[in-house]
């Protein structure tokens, strides 16, 4: 209930519609992001400067009345929709009950339910521990942690176009420097880099992507780091922020029997793709991975900050008592809320609503692509789709076409993001619960802009 009653409530029952009523962004929005220009740190920016009062289902609405199509989930957040009915009222009912005790201090219930959760859902049979944290970037520091307490081995191999988080590790980890990196280094050692399994840009062309990555990133570990130094590969089954990067069908498995060879811990950074955004409940399962450990955030928890590790029980518990933990991870708060939405995607089966929106999003995305020479590359899987814009008849990256394309978006009432080591890439990110209706509609005002460019 909102104090104000010229402010709708959030929820599934805000009326699923786009509506303008102002620009964009609105007086009101500008009136506040002059107060933000004043109180907030200029290193925080906006993808869309509008500040938003009420949100769920597939729209957002802002503080002069405008209902935006939402295709952004606040970076893939909130899947099971904003203020989705379960995560409301488990939330409510824990707020009144207790917020916090530390889990560390005295446990609770919720905390054990979350990682009950997290070991079934997660692929592989085997037995699994839970730790939970705060966020993202937390989850993989205590990958990592736990992969080289385990191993006793100190090298970590990511990719290039990785996205791991912000924190010093993490920030080394992440391949993209501006804005991510810069002037914020030194940064954390023993972090290698390997090439991605990126098809449209492989130099050998798509066709030999699959067949040629897995030897060079072997070879490269091979000699410049030494198999028996190697704690853990970590990999994003579909990249995230470094451009929906899918890999070829072959070199996930690949290296996640490259690892077993070896001894290294193969970690699945899943925070962006989990929790049913491409169609299964994490995207390894495309194709039969089973990681040793796997980090979440994002989707788990239906817009409130959790974040966990799962993985091999031998692997997790390897850690001493104490080794793990943080004042806030897995607060009952946050705890009640991915009950909620873990139970919301269960009965709902979003898995099944993001491989439907799979089956509308890219057909139009490939149409869009075939009418327009500006799009290289049309990728993804369930409602994690993207389209990568170059200068025409070449792989020349064109982040200022992506950047018109969204702002096209963004003044016509549609939140969509980009993404990409160029920023070349618009990637679509729809709330998993978002109707056929908006869904359309959204996409009508995609190829509009395109067609404008
Ligand atoms: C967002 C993201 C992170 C970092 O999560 P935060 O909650 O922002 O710290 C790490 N890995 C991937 C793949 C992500 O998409």
């Amino acid at each position: 209930m909102s104090a104000d009653p010229g402010i709708p409530a959030g929820g599934p029952s805000l009326p699923q519609r786009r509506n303008l009523v102002t620009e964009i962004p609105g007086p009101r929005s500008r009136e506040l992001f002059e107060r933000r220009q004043r109180s907030v740190a200029r290193g925080l920016s906006h993808t869309l400067p509008v500040f938003i009062t009420a949100a769920g289902g597939g729209v957002a609405v802002d503080v002069d009345g405008n209902s935006l199509i939402d295709f952004g989930s606040g970076i893939a957040v909130t899947s099971v929709g904003n203020s989705a009915d379960l995560v409301v009222s488990r939330v409510a009912e824990q707020v009144a009950q207790f917020t916090h005790t530390c889990f560390m201090v005295a446990p609770y219930e919720g905390y054990v339910a979350v990682c009950e959760q997290l070991n079934r859902l997660t692929p592989g049979d085997h037995d699994k521990r839970s730790a939970l944290f705060n966020s993202g970037a937390e989850a993989v520091e205590n990958a990592v942690k736990i992969a080289r307490h385990a191993t006793g081995r100190d090298a970590i191999v990511v990719f290039d176009h990785a996205y791991h988080g912000r924190t010093n590790l993490t920030m080394a980890m992440t391949a993209k420097n501006m804005p991510y990196k810069e002037g914020f280094g030194p940064f954390a050692g023993e972090v290698y880099r390997v090439p991605m399994a990126y098809p449209y840009r492989w130099p050998g062309g798509p066709a030999r992507c699959a067949a040629e990555a897995l030897g060079v990133v072997t070879s490269l570990i091979h000699a410049q780091v030494g198999e028996e130094n190697v704690a853990a590969v970590v990999i994003e089954p579909i990249q995230g922020e470094g451009g929906f990067v899918v890999p070829p069908d072959g070199f996930l498995p690949g290296l996640a029997e490259y690892c077993r060879t070896h001894g290294i811990v193969f970690v699945a950074d899943e925070i962006q793709s989990g929790f049913c955004r491409t169609g299964n409940w994490f995207a390894c399962e495309h194709e039969n991975v089973v990681p040793d450990l796997i980090t979440t955030a994002k989707g788990i928890a239906g817009g409130l900050p959790l974040a966990g590790v799962t993985g091999r029980a031998e692997l997790m518990d390897a850690v001493h008592p104490g080794g793990l933990g943080g004042t806030y991870g897995g607060n009952p708060v946050a705890c009640a809320a991915a009950l909620g939405a873990i139970e919301t995607m269960e009965k709902e089966d979003l898995a099944g609503a993001a491989r439907a929106i799979e089956i509308v999003m890219l057909p139009r995305l490939r149409a869009i692509a075939a009418a327009t020479p500006v799009v290289g590359d049309v990728r993804g899987r369930g409602a994690m789709c993207a389209v990568e814009l170059v200068q025409p008849g070449s792989l020349e990256p064109d982040p200022a076409a992506a950047a018109r394309v969204a702002s096209h978006c963004h003044r016509n009432g549609m939140i969509v993001l980009t993404c990409g080591t160029y920023g070349n890439v618009l990637r679509l990110l729809p709330p998993l619960v978002i109707g056929q209706p908006l869904l359309t509609e959204g996409l009508d005002i995609l190829a509009d802009a395109f067609t404008r460019l």
